[in-house]
């Protein structure tokens, strides 16, 4: 059976060991009986494409919650005009498979009128911390995390999970996500882990799919950078680690969109290290994808 033509209202499928969701309001059903008989709830958001990353967040909710619930979503709202929405790789049955294995209870798999039904006009905007980095007008703009925090709402609201699970690959995601949950008050838990890479130091993303052999050599240079930025602002300071880093980038022919340290927090500029977590992120397009990649420099 096709599931991508499965309508909402059709019963959730049980698929390769887990049941698949189209519908919110079945979902809420099958949580409700869950929560009432006082199992707790791990979500972990994901727009498929599954690799180690996904699979490390899976596997902590699986190892924490009694019932995990992974959506699946490739979610419009946080693609601008011009990125790569329609070329973004799915394949759902692979999904399936993998999430099977890493013990996902419930998939959460909406098409795009069920999260959005036509008159969808509410937005949730995280002021500040959403304008700089990625959220820069000039680059993706505050428009992609009024995205991601709008849909990540609603999938607190339909899932009401005990603990929910976000990578440190996207830094600035997750301090947005932190930010919301305390603002709006979701009694939620949120964990962030941190980012799985390749033996290479690549960080694992579904993007490096649409990287061509030589482009993916060289995007090794994002997380050697990186390393480099951590080194620096150790044994010199914050600007020469900066610099090193720079020079990685330079070096692999990479011309950063940012390569900026902030206030791993609340994402203020920072000069030096100063006894809080800084967080050092750089974004560059190599080849056909935008990568991104970050350091979390604790003190
Ligand atoms: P995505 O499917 O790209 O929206 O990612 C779903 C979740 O997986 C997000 O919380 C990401 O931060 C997380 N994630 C993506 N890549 C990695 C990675 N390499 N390591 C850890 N978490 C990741």
């Amino acid at each position: 059976m096709d599931l991508m033509n499965l309508a909402p209202g059709n019963s959730p499928q049980a698929r390769s060991g887990v049941t698949f969701f189209r519908a919110k309001d079945e979902l809420r059903a099958a949580l409700a009986e869950a929560r009432d008989a006082g199992r707790s709830i791990g979500l972990v958001p994901t727009m498929g494409s599954l690799h180690g990353g996904h699979l490390s967040l899976l596997r902590a909710a699986r190892a924490e919650c009694d019932v995990v619930v992974m959506s699946l979503f490739v979610n419009p709202a946080q693609f601008g005009p011009g990125e790569d929405l329609d070329r973004y790789p799915r394949d759902e049955d692979r999904d399936a498979r993998l999430a099977a294995e890493a013990g996902v209870t419930f998939v959460y798999a909406p098409p795009v009128e069920e999260v959005y039904p036509e008159g969808f006009s509410t937005r949730v905007e995280v002021e500040g911390l959403t304008e700089v980095f990625c959220g820069d007008p000039a680059r993706r703009g505050p428009g992609h995390f009024r995205g991601v925090a709008t849909v990540v709402a609603k999938l607190f609201n339909t899932v009401g999970p005990d603990i929910a699970y976000f990578g440190q690959k996207d830094a600035q995601q997750v301090a947005a996500i932190r930010r919301m949950a305390r603002d709006l008050d979701f009694p939620v838990r949120i964990e962030a882990l941190p980012t799985v890479r390749e033996p290479d130091g690549l960080a694992m993303s579904s993007r490096n799919a649409c990287l061509g052999p030589e482009d993916r050599k060289r995007a090794v240079a994002l997380s050697r950078a990186l390393r480099a930025a951590e080194r620096g602002a150790r044994a010199d300071s914050l600007g020469a680690g900066i610099e090193a880093a720079r020079h990685e980038l330079e070096a692999a022919g990479i011309e950063p969109e940012y390569l900026e340290a902030r206030d791993a927090e609340d994402l203020a500029p920072v000069a030096e290290l100063n006894g809080r977590p800084v967080l050092v992120a750089v974004a560059a397009r190599v080849g056909g994808a935008r990568l991104i990649d970050n350091v979390l420099i604790r003190p």
